[in-house]
């Protein structure tokens, strides 16, 4: 844990659950024991995030999984920020790689919608990470820092964002990345923020892994010194395995 504040696990669900599954990993979450000094968020689908917010304890905070670029308005199928608020929802997942590559955002909208959220007051889990054959090309480091750029292009505090490394390789596969493998990456985008931004903000933010962690991988990576918490896909589903990796914090 490099950054300031508390260790953060958010559990992205994804386009998966029906009123019933969600039922049931609410109260397993309820049930479960968190450890006090984490942050706990989840990501529900938008149309199960009011059934969330009513039945959830408050202790796990509420994120949207995308917002819209702007204020509401004529923009068919969209979510906008100020409706994430008003449901109750804390913060909201930019970037994520299956809206960068199957939906086909851009970095600038990428940045400008970041923008938006948090002028909005709501907090911004801001993606990024490189596909494999852009590592294999040795591009990991050019591909995240484009990234990067772009959310500080257009964004001007870093108090409420968190940025999430997420390697498009290690998603959803079971490949997890190596804890030296993302302590690499966390260190150069701490070393980006440094660079780019301030010593204050490269040492505050917060700069979680996501890819593929599990149960049984979470205490390694949650070794690494740069590594402050996990934004988890598929393990997030299941209550009790979700309270494992929030309880990894060491
Ligand atoms: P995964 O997804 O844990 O299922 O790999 C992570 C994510 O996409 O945030």
């Amino acid at each position: 844990m490099a950054g300031s504040g508390k260790f953060f696990v958010g559990g992205n669900w994804k386009c998966n659950g029906t009123k019933d599954s969600i039922s049931k990993l609410v109260s397993d979450l309820n049930g479960a024991t968190l450890e006090n000094d984490v942050d706990v968020v989840v990501a529900p689908p938008f149309v199960y995030i009011d059934q969330v917010k009513s039945s959830l304890t408050d202790r796990v905070e509420i994120s949207g999984q995308n917002a819209w670029v702007g204020k509401g308005g004529a923009f068919t199928g969209e979510i906008s920020a100020e409706q994430l608020i008003d449901v109750g929802c804390k913060w909201v997942i930019l970037g994520h790689s299956e809206r960068r590559h199957i939906i086909g955002e851009d970095n600038e909208f990428i940045g400008k919608k970041a923008a938006y959220a948090l002028s909005q007051n709501l907090k911004v889990i801001a993606c990024i990470g490189e596909k494999l054959e852009e590592r294999e090309a040795g591009k990991t480091f050019e591909v995240c820092f484009q990234q990067l750029k772009a959310f500080a292009d257009s964004i001007s505090s870093w108090t409420d964002v968190v940025i999430a490394y997420e390697p498009v390789w290690a998603i959803g596969t079971g490949k997890v990345a190596t804890p030296l493998q993302a302590q690499e990456v966390h260190v150069a985008v701490r070393d980006w923020l440094k660079k780019n931004i301030s010593p204050e903000v490269a040492s505050a933010t917060r700069i979680i892994y996501g890819g593929s962690v599990n149960g049984s991988n979470c205490a390694e990576l949650a070794k690494q010194e740069d590594i402050d918490g996990f934004l988890v896909g598929g393990a997030s589903l299941k209550g009790p395995e979700f309270a494992t990796i929030v309880n990894s914090v060491t």
